[in-house]
């Protein structure tokens, strides 16, 4: 059958996309090229511009079930363990913002949207859909799988990160972009922390040439621990030389992990030791958008990391790919109905009110990796730039007031 719209790719973007299409009776055929669902991945981190997109589809009191919602970020020094800065999160944020801060499993979150894109009748979700390409005429997409499978619809979304073969096939093959960082990440359940260690906060260790993250999830019963240090995969980290890019959960030691920390402050050296389990990733990410044209070209738009892939190091991937759902939302609703010949036109706006705030989000999120990772003059600078401006430093309300209404 002929649907209205065909998603590539069922991840945070993916069920994003489809949701927000659901919801304005679009039908849409959902790809997704794994067999099934699983509990990969480790933490994720949604500023009150995210908690807003989910809030608005109707999905608050899932994501109470769900995550949690620390009270501050605390910035310390990796090696003294001083306290460089502190935002306040919980009630300050909802006051500023009308939504709080969430941290949760990206399982989680995962579970919560399929579950609304479950309900959504006009949606039809296809597993083991590896993607191959497409081809796009004056009327239409007929999107090809691997096993030579077709399906047809009036437009098509890529949503199929970082790799993206709609992308490659859109924007021409571009290589990613190495960091030369990778993530250590792990699990902790929060009744084996030191009580020190078990505040609901958000805490960044910043150190030469590293950095560290912990906060809760799971309704702070688990803590997630993620390391982000200089390196290659394979050359000191985790398993062969040659290990793919891709994967998200190379088998990594804390042998490597705590000789990339170095002397680092106890609570720190405290909170990895209690990790008993790390996986590893390499961090890649693409420059930053450069025009509209990257994010849609006549019936096929790129949404999420398919579109504009980011460092962590603002929290904002998963947060961003909502943002571009909702978007889509806020335009169908706008618009009302939508025909085969009016798709072009409604990607052409999508683009246009996306891409430069997803090009300020990937700028400042390298940026970010360099202010942490900092050493020498850089540091002491930062150091004291965080001491004399706070919390004006640490927030975000060009970011976290969003996502804007589209014009
Ligand atoms: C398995 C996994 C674990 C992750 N874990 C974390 C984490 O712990 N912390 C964190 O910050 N970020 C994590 N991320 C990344 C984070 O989810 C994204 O950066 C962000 O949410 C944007 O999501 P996205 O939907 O654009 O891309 P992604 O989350 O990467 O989703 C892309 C989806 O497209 C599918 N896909 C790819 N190619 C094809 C194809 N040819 N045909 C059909 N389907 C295809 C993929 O299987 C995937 O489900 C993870 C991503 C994945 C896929």
């Amino acid at each position: 059958m002929t649907q209205d719209v065909i998603v590539v790719g069922g991840g945070i973007g993916g069920l994003g996309a489809a949701l927000a299409m659901g919801r304005s009776q679009i039908r849409v055929q959902l790809l997704e090229q794994a067999t099934a669902f699983g509990e990969v991945g480790a933490g994720l981190q949604l500023g009150p511009n995210a908690v807003r997109v989910l809030a608005d589809w109707g999905l608050s009191d899932a994501l109470v079930d769900c995550a949690a919602f620390p009270e501050a970020l605390m910035v310390r020094d990796a090696h003294a363990g001083s306290v460089l800065g502190r935002l306040r999160l919980g009630q300050a944020m909802q006051k500023r913002y009308g939504h709080p801060y969430a941290t949760l499993h990206r399982a989680d979150l995962h579970a919560l949207l399929l579950n609304a894109v479950q309900q959504q009748a006009p949606v039809s979700l296809q597993l083991g859909a590896r993607v191959a390409g497409y081809a796009e005429s004056t009327n239409g997409i007929r999107v090809t799988l691997e096993d030579d499978t077709a399906f047809s619809a009036q437009a098509l979304i890529g949503s199929d990160g970082l790799w993206s073969r709609v992308r490659s096939q859109m924007l021409g093959a571009q290589p990613v972009r190495a960091s030369g960082h990778l993530a250590y990440r792990g699990m902790v359940r929060s009744a084996d922390l030191p009580l020190a260690l078990r505040a609901p906060v958000v805490t960044a260790w910043l150190g030469p040439q590293l950095h560290v993250v912990h906060y809760p999830v799971k309704r702070g019963d688990w803590f997630n621990v993620v390391a982000v240090v200089h390196g290659v995969l394979g050359q000191g980290h985790g398993g062969a030389v040659g290990a793919d890019p891709r994967s998200w959960s190379h088998q990594a030691q804390a042998a490597d992990l705590f000789r990339a920390l170095g002397p680092a402050h106890s609570e720190l050296l405290a909170m990895i030791d209690a990790v008993s389990g790390w996986t590893l990733w390499a961090l890649n990410d693409r420059p930053p958008m450069r025009g509209p044209g990257e994010h849609a070209q006549g019936r096929v738009a790129l949404l999420g990391d398919a579109a504009h892939p980011l460092r962590p190091y603002l929290a904002q991937g998963a947060a961003m790919a909502l943002e571009d759902a909702w978007t889509l939302d806020r335009l169908l609703a706008e618009q009302g109905a939508v025909s085969a010949d009016t798709w072009p036109r409604l990607l052409e706006r999508f683009a246009q009110a996306r891409w430069q705030r997803n090009a300020r989000v990937q700028q400042r999120s390298a940026r970010n990796g360099s202010i942490f990772h900092a050493s020498g003059v850089v540091r002491l600078g930062r150091n004291a730039a965080m001491a004399a401006l706070g919390e004006a430093l640490l927030d975000n309300p060009w970011l976290y007031a969003g996502p804007p209404e589209p014009v």
